[in-house]
């Protein structure tokens, strides 16, 4: 297994728990699966994975990539274990001879998956003008970024977006911005512009708080309460209409798969998102949403906030949808 450490500047910068970012750097991972490459990408973000440091370390210790995948080498290291089990996946499925999602579980043709547009904190006017602008281009579902502002703004921002929009899927992440008051203010509100659900209204450690918020028309998805949590106690505490999935920070396409099927199981929707990666994680991002029945319209337009990728014109959007590679394996290894 070899490793290349690589770097992607950011179109703009990112906010992350662990500040400001202006650039993703990770590592892809190659190995050779008896005579069959596999390319796998571990792209640390702090805040929802290991450090970089950390990566590397865990990375450099692996010596059987597969015996590395069912020990517990990567316990605090999901983005590596994201690069070396995606590696294997690719492989094994290149061995196979048939694409990712299908080596996934897929088992018909998968073309395109829908996508979401993601339109940032900004006045009403500028909010709608950008889901507009995304509605033209396609995309059947826009998700809003809220809670920067009093709750009174957001609500004039959704009905400024609603207005300009009648037809689109809407959604509203807060990134747990809300105490349970002006959560319970939100959805009422929210109701009104037809929002079909909100992410992460409470912080990440609330988890009966969201339970408790459930019930009304507008839903509850939970990202950053699911990888804190751990898709047993989000489903044991029935405390999301719908999850957020980031195989990067589950530790890989396979356990990402694996809570994604038991989040269907149990009645609940899924929407797949990568962590802003490069082209190889985002590929088998798309892949996984293949894979998963139903998928909702999920958070993998993500390529336009970088500003070069690992591989050009992998998995492009094409009006609201990833197109799904039908290759064999994730992507091509080289
Ligand atoms: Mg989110």
């Amino acid at each position: 297994m070899r490793t290349e450490p690589f770097s992607l500047s950011l179109s703009t910068p990112l906010d992350t728990a662990a500040g400001t970012i202006d650039e993703r750097r990770g590592f892809l991972v190659r190995l050779d699966l008896d005579g069959t490459p596999g390319l796998g990408e571990a792209t640390p973000l702090p805040g929802w994975t290991e450090s970089l440091d950390d990566c590397e370390a865990a990375l450099r210790e692996v010596d059987d990539p597969e015996t590395a995948l069912d020990g517990d080498s990567f316990a605090d290291a999901p983005a590596a274990r994201h690069g070396v089990s995606l590696a294997v996946l690719d492989a094994r499925a290149r061995a196979a001879g048939e694409p990712l999602y299908r080596h996934l579980g897929a088992n018909t043709r998968i073309e395109e998956v829908p996508v979401n547009a993601t339109v940032g904190d900004g006045e009403p006017k500028e909010t709608a003008e950008a889901a507009a602008d995304a509605v033209n281009k396609g995309f059947p579902a826009v998700k809003v970024k809220v809670g920067a502002r009093p709750l009174a703004e957001d609500v004039e921002r959704f009905e400024a977006v609603r207005t300009r929009c009648p037809d689109v899927e809407l959604r509203a992440d807060a990134n747990g911005a809300w105490d349970r008051e002006t959560a319970e203010r939100a959805l009422s509100a929210f109701a009104d512009h037809d929002v079909a659900f909100v992410e992460q209204p409470l912080s990440a450690d609330e988890l009966s708080g969201h339970t408790d918020l459930r019930g009304g028309p507008v839903g509850i998805a939970l990202d950053e309460g699911l990888h804190e949590h751990g898709i047993d106690a989000v489903l044991d505490a029935a405390a999301a209409d719908v999850i957020v999935i980031k195989p990067m920070a589950l530790g890989g396409v396979d356990r990402a798969a694996d809570a994604g099927r038991r989040a269907i199981d149990a009645g609940l929707d899924v929407v797949v998102t990568t962590t802003i990666d490069g082209a190889v994680a985002r590929a088998a991002a798309v892949h996984l949403a293949a894979a998963l029945p139903g998928v909702r319209a999920s958070g993998l337009a993500t390529r336009r906030f970088l500003d070069e990728d690992i591989r050009e014109n992998v998995a492009p959007i094409r009006s609201g949808a990833a197109v799904v590679p039908q290759g064999k394996g994730n992507i091509p290894p080289s």
